[in-house]
């Protein structure tokens, strides 16, 4: 048989062709993160009220400037580094950060993110942790790293409150607008920064094992530390909450950074972690010998003083997930809305509908769970918004955390190959979408906590069925799912092995009640449909009905 004659080739494009780039989407710029958000602001007028939507409106628009994700991303290109020794031998243990991090630390502590609102709410603002909550939300769109000092700052403030003269001291600086780096004296700072250490090499989660010893002084209330932490983040923050053992048992302690006469304190940054994300942020290995501290609460006490402080963390690490989920599901809505692909653009495509839906769904729920977190910590002289937030937070702290790594993957997955490379940000949240689900108390530690609460206080209980219980009658797949949680805290044998299922479930039905009770019937309904049905496949993507573009169209930012 003759060859036939080969198809006629279309003409090679030129070069100039080749440069002229179609179909990309443009970058997700310029436009304010907070009014962007539908599910976010609808909360804060929900929680808060229109003067504060409008009050965070700045960071909402500052957060989305091409400016401020340029920092984000230079702030973690450029590692922070230790310096232990000056070029004389002498010990500094100073850690240098990129002006980049200073940027973003300038205008988080600038917009009251770090501790100004406890003093608002002791001056008797309103909505003072919904305000800020809301804010931390926006303003971590830019890069989640430098949350950590700022969330730390926070969330002192309540375990400082263990000791009137401690909490005079340092709450004022903790609360101020001013960035004011450097290692100081206290007396000369116009604001302060704190840290954590509580984590050791030989026991993390069980503090009860550490083995940093506090020996007191002959000043009442003076102790030195002599010992180590595994882990303490952000060193160049002036001070720190400590545990170490004393004749009394774990106790907390305040270990400043530099003394009031302006030495430094014996504090050996050994080396910098080298982590899987979190890069622009320093984490350190600390060593103590006859290191300063002073007793924050009796001996004894010390687990349940800085309680305090990591039950505040973990509201910021409920808060921090679901900002990774919404600028990750941002992203993915944008992209797909310029972006074509067989013929039309692949937010028509039913499958890439379904994807994004699934993801904004995810993301709403989260969002609506961690504001109303914070709200109960506007409320919290009220006994229903106390009994909420200690039953509400470890359940948001393990499944809101827990959710984020799948469902930032898979926004990333919606860029295509570009959300494989680090210009899109996408990278940046996939390694960092894990960590809040480890640190402040790890999944299992988390859902544990559940029950010890269950166990303990009574009243949690009845916080969890009454909250959940606003929403009954509404839809028949969340009261159903309300009675399948509450049959299986009946089997108290098989509570601890069950432990993550619970708490799944018991978080389920939370974000179920206030979609139902505030979301747009479409939310809702998928909501319901996929987390509280039976047929879950486990991965986003696998929704049966609803209306999907109704839903893809409230999530994607308009700019
Ligand atoms: C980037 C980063 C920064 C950090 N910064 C700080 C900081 O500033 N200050 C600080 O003090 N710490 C910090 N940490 C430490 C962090 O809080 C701990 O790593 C975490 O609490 C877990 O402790 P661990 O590493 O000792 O693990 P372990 O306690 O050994 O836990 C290992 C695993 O066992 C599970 N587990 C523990 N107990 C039980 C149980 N009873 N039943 C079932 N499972 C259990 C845990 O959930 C976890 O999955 C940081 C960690 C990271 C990654």
């Amino acid at each position: 048989m003759a060859p036939s004659n080969p198809p006629a080739q279309a003409a090679a494009p030129t070069r100039r062709q080749v440069r002229v780039t179609t179909n990309q989407a443009p970058p997700l710029v310029g436009h304010d993160v907070v009014t962007a958000d539908r599910a976010l602001s609808e909360a804060v007028l929900r929680h808060g009220s229109a003067e504060v939507l409008d009050d965070i409106s700045a960071i909402g628009r500052m957060a989305g400037t091409a400016e401020a994700r340029e920092h984000g991303q230079l702030a973690n290109a450029h590692h922070p580094e230790l310096t232990a020794y000056d070029r004389y031998g002498n010990r500094i243990d100073e850690v240098a950060f990129h002006p980049s991090w200073h940027w973003l630390m300038e205008r988080a502590v600038g917009h009251g993110l770090a501790a100004t609102p406890w003093e608002q709410q002791d001056a008797g603002t309103p909505h003072a942790h919904v305000r800020r909550a809301a804010g931390f939300m926006a303003w971590s769109h830019t890069e989640p790293g430098h949350g950590c000092p700022i969330s730390m700052t926070y969330a002192a403030v309540p375990a400082l409150r263990a000791d009137d003269a401690i909490a005079k001291e340092w709450t004022p600086l903790l609360a101020s607008t001013t960035y004011d780096p450097g290692l100081r004296p206290v007396a000369e700072k116009r604001g302060a920064l704190v840290g954590m250490g509580m984590t050791e090499k030989q026991g993390g989660s069980d503090v009860r094992a550490n083995l940093t010893v506090a020996r007191p002084t002959s000043v009442e209330g003076e102790y030195t530390l002599h010992g180590h932490k595994w882990f303490t983040s952000a060193p160049m923050n002036d001070m720190f909450l400590v545990l170490a053992q004393t004749a009394g048992g774990v106790t907390c302690f305040v270990l400043p950074r530099v003394l009031p006469d302006g030495t430094r304190n014996a504090l050996d940054v050994v080396r910098l972690k080298d982590k899987l994300g979190n890069r622009s942020n320093a984490s350190s290995e600390l060593e103590f010998d006859g290191t300063l501290a002073f007793r924050l609460g009796d001996e004894g006490r010390g687990v349940r003083t800085i309680i305090e402080m990591v039950a505040a963390t973990r509201l910021d690490c409920v808060l921090g997930s679901a900002s990774l989920m919404r600028r990750a599901v941002s992203e993915a809505s944008w992209h797909v809305a310029h972006r074509s692909a067989f013929g039309s653009l692949l937010a028509d495509k039913p499958l890439m509908q379904n994807v994004v839906a699934d993801l904004a769904v995810e993301s709403e729920a989260a969002t609506a769970l961690a504001m109303r977190l914070a709200a109960a910590v506007d409320g919290v002289d009220q006994a229903h918004e106390a009994a909420l937030r200690r039953i509400a937070l470890p359940l948001a702290k393990f499944w809101v955390c827990k959710r984020t790594p799948m469902h930032v993957a898979e926004a990333l997955e919606c860029l295509g190959g570009n959300g494989y490379v680090e210009e899109s940000v996408m990278p940046l949240l996939y390694r960092e979408a894990p960590l809040n689900s480890v640190w402040e108390g790890s999944g299992n530690v988390n859902a544990l906590d559940v029950l010890r609460a269950l166990g303990r206080e009574p009243e949690v209980l009845d916080a969890w069925i009454t909250e959940v219980g606003l929403a009954r009658g509404n839809d028949a797949r969340l009261d159903k799912a309300i009675d399948d949680t509450l049959a299986l805290l009946g089997d108290t044998a098989s509570l601890e092995v069950s432990a993550r299922r619970l708490a799944s479930r018991m978080a389920l039905c939370l974000q179920g009640s206030l979609l139902v009770r505030f979301a747009p019937p479409e939310v809702a309904d998928i909501f319901c449909a996929s987390r509280l049905g039976t047929s879950y496949d486990g991965v986003f993507g696998t929704l049966d009905g609803g209306d999907l573009r109704a839903v893809v169209e409230r999530t994607t930012p308009v700019v």
